[in-house]
């Protein structure tokens, strides 16, 4: 049979239990929690490898009604996920009545042009016949390609919902070395801690106007030598980041490298930069940068991402 090979999206509102069924089909704790859902960016959650196929679970910043610019900022970075996934999986608690966040999840799915699949969880803690009007009331709101009752916790239903998966994915080969990227591409982890504790750092008076990029990541015996730097959009923002005598900088750096730490179990020596990329988010080199297919692709050649960046496109400012 075919090698399949492919991503699918796990969206769904906060507590619908992501993180508990990706870490159950993944077999392993790969789900970073993260205390402020709405600032994640498309990443990684886990991979999947058999033998006959590899399947990439992702992220996607979570389905919210977006009431301000950023709001929408984000869930543009949402759909412009959705381009890029071969199925989508909305996940919704079945304790929780349908409403109005329901149906917004619904109308957001609409831009999807692929097959979703609905995935009624923590039907461990319900009543079986009740779940048959809720399928009827989603049914209403949307053409679901597959509708699977789930519990994420104790597993049940999750490996049709896979065997369901991988029928939808094209025969591919896979994208990652099945031993080398069985969990979050560590790069792509460190560069999101590093975002969170600049966030928190700066009591986000620079949020998501930030982007960071590991620019090395070289392993020794017991140590791990990391070199990132956070781009933001203007003067301003480079010198909250940096503080007065560089002391915020500082403390992103030493918040950053402790978790870091606990995240590789490894000594770390972390370098950080800041640099201006005016307007980065509406500069499309620098969005396909941030594009997790292509930081993916990256990682798993080995390539650098300031190389890679035509110079002349995003240099829009001299270096400092
Ligand atoms: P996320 O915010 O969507 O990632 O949700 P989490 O995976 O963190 O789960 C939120 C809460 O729901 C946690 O306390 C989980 O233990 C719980 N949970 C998730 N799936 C199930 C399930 O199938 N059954 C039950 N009873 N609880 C679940
Ligand atoms: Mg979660």
């Amino acid at each position: 049979m075919a090698f399949k090979s492919g991503f699918v999206a796990i969206v769904g509102r906060p507590n619908a239990g992501k993180s508990t069924l990706v870490n159950t089909i993944v077999g392993r704790k790969v789900a970073i929690v993260s205390p402020r859902p709405q600032t994640t960016r498309n990443r990684i959650q886990g991979i999947l490898n058999r033998d006959d196929a590899q399947v990439v679970l992702i992220d996607t910043p979570g389905i919210h009604k977006p009431d301000n610019l950023l709001g929408r900022q984000m869930m543009g970075e949402a759909e412009h996920a959705l381009e890029c996934v071969d199925v989508v999986s909305l996940i919704v608690d079945v304790t929780v009545e349908f409403g109005a966040g329901d149906r917004y999840s619904a109308q957001w799915l609409r831009r999807f042009h692929g097959p979703a699949f609905l995935l009624l969880n923590k039907v461990d803690r319900v009543r079986k016949p009740m779940l048959l009007p809720l399928i009827e009331r989603w049914r209403r709101e949307f053409e679901f390609a597959e509708i699977f009752p789930i519990s994420a916790l104790t597993g049940e239903g999750c490996a049709d919902v896979v065997e369901s998966w991988i029928d939808k994915l094209p025969v591919a080969e896979p994208h990652f070395p099945a031993d080398q990227f069985t969990d979050q591409p560590e790069r792509f982890l460190v560069s999101e801690l590093i975002r969170e504790k600049a966030l928190q750092a700066t009591r986000e008076e620079v949020p998501h106007a930030i982007a960071v990029f590991v620019d090395r990541f070289e392993e020794r015996r017991d140590l791990v030598k990391i070199m990132a730097t956070i781009y933001v959009e203007r003067e301003g923002q480079k010198g909250i980041l940096i503080g007065r005598s560089g002391e915020m900088i500082k403390k992103i750096g030493t918040l950053a490298r402790k978790e870091i730490e606990l995240l590789l179990g490894l000594r770390v020596f972390l370098e950080l930069m800041v640099k201006v990329r005016p307007n980065w988010r509406s500069n499309r080199a620098v969005v396909r940068q941030l594009d997790w297919h292509r930081q993916l692709e990256q990682m798993a050649g080995g390539e650098d991402f300031a190389e890679q960046a035509p110079a002349g496109e995003i240099e829009t400012e001299p270096e400092d």
